[in-house]
């Protein structure tokens, strides 16, 4: 099955999208952490791409559609993946269609989370991640058990993403509002998108989203 999630930065897509892969086996690619890794390396596409990520704004369509093309290629995605994070614009859209039509596939199901804007700036200026393992908390709604020390391995060192402050959020959520949600409509002439209660807390989200997947055809 090859699935998209899509909604705004901080609705829940990464958390699902792990889910994903633990219940259905699932890759997650997301195009978000395949720039950091990027820059984390230092490559020239990283450090362009660092600038704009910082700035809240939109990577160019060119750079993350051949990121994607190459990934889907290889053999972890062939039983299935969700793409998290990707497309971000009606151009990205297209083009993951013609991608997969080359390969003789398609995208099943579109699952939309639906937020109020207005808490996400809070969900995301207060994420922060394990810097060894990689889990993630949050300073008012998942604080470790014990204070400093990673619940999954123990590891005292934690990270914070750079655009997960304020200001960038809101520029973020900006860029969605206006270059995003434009292909909702893209998807839903095609009866593809299958709209779950981002709002609610993560066990439920999930249970919708198995309820969405018991609805799509493949
Ligand atoms: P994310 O981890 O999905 O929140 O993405 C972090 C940042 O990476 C975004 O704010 C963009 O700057 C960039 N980015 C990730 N995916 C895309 C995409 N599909 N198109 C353009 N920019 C992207």
């Amino acid at each position: 099955m090859k699935l998209i999630l899509l909604g705004p930065p901080g609705a829940g897509k990464g958390t699902q999208a792990e889910r994903l892969y633990e219940r259905h086996k699932l890759v997650q690619l997301s195009t978000g952490e395949m720039l950091r890794a990027e820059r984390d390396a230092g490559t020239e596409l990283g450090e362009a791409a660092d600038r704009v990520m910082a700035a809240g704004q939109l990577v160019s369509d060119e750079i993350v559609i051949g990121i994607i093309a190459k990934r889907i290629e290889a053999p972890d995605c062939k039983a299935g993946f969700v793409l998290d994070g990707f497309p971000r614009t009606v151009n990205q859209a297209i083009a993951l269609d013609d991608v997969l039509a080359k390969k003789a596939a398609k995208i099943d199901g579109v699952i939309e989370f639906v937020v109020d804007e207005a808490v996400l700036v809070e969900r995301i200026s207060g994420r922060f991640a394990c810097a060894k393992c990689k889990a993630g908390y949050h300073d008012k709604f998942k604080q470790p058990k014990t204070a400093g020390v990673c619940d999954v391995c123990g590891s005292t060192d934690f990270t914070r993403r750079k655009d997960d402050n304020a200001e960038t959020v809101k520029a973020r959520l900006k860029a969605y509002r206006e270059q995003t949600a434009p292909i909702l409509p893209y998807y839903k002439k095609r009866g593809l998108l299958h709209p779950v209660d981002g709002m609610a807390d993560p066990d439920t989200v999930t249970k919708d989203i198995e309820a969405a997947l018991s609805r799509i055809k493949v």
